[in-house]
């Protein structure tokens, strides 16, 4: 069975495309999107030996090797020009995820959807997407097994406007989920912010260099704009 979270990214992955899932490990997420009849054909990326063997032997042992090709590389170099329609990266950070996209970059012209899962720093993500002319079109946050995950869904086009004027507060919160404020998400951030101010009392305790007041002043900052935001909506 598929966990939550995977089941949960393969929501939004539109019927018919062809996918290809990067840093796919057991290659779960490919061969439950071909078995349900998402997708008719994928591809399962990794750059590690170990996880590539386990994909393979699950592919096999699922019976899918016609449907889903394992292939060893690192990130979208395993994938043809115009191969996929939609790309799938999902259980690694989000400077990770996002240094994937852009070494890949010119892989990505004919994708018509990114849905991106970052463990953490999902900011980085939103930043790369916004500088890319990728527009956010959904996102979600979930919890399983005590662990919070976002999901952000992606398509080419104008993402100034999912932003409009609340660039800052959006790109680290997420546009979609702060108008949405669920529960897992005030759980999140007031969790993150009590994190940043044990950080921020450390730093106070450490030598009085120009990085540590650098760093405080950021941790300053995004602690303020969690309160608004925590704030907002009781
Ligand atoms: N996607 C699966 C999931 O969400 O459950 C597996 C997540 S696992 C924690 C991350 C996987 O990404 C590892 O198997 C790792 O080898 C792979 N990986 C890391 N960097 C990669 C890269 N540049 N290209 C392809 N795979 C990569």
């Amino acid at each position: 069975k598929l966990s939550y979270r995977l089941e949960t990214v393969t929501k939004y992955i539109p019927q018919d495309h062809r996918l290809a899932d990067i840093g796919s490990d057991h290659a779960y997420l490919p061969c439950y999107a071909v078995q349900k009849g998402i997708v008719p054909w994928a591809v399962a990326g990794e750059v590690v030996e170990g996880p590539y063997q386990s994909a393979k032997r699950q592919v096999d042992e699922e019976g899918l090797t016609d449907k889903i090709s394992v292939r060893k590389g690192d990130g979208l170099e395993v994938i043809e020009q115009e191969e996929v329609d939609c790309v799938t990266i999902a259980g690694m950070g989000g400077a990770l995820i996002a240094s994937i996209l852009e070494k890949g970059k010119e892989k990505l012209a004919h994708v018509k959807r990114l849905i991106l899962q970052p463990n953490i720093s999902a900011i980085t993500i939103r930043t790369w997407l916004l500088e890319n002319g990728w527009g956010l079109i959904a996102e979600e946050i979930i919890e399983e097994d005590g662990k919070i995950y976002e999901i952000l869904v992606a398509e080419q086009g104008n993402e100034k406007m999912t932003y409009q004027n609340h660039l800052e507060k959006g790109l680290l919160f997420g546009p979609f989920l702060l108008r949405e404020h669920n529960p897992v998400f005030r759980k999140k951030w007031t969790a993150e912010k009590k994190n940043w101010l044990t950080i921020v009392s450390k730093l106070e305790q450490a030598s009085d260099t120009a990085e540590n007041r650098e760093k405080k002043a950021e941790l300053i900052r995004k602690i303020e704009l969690a309160e608004e935001v925590l704030e907002h909506e009781k």
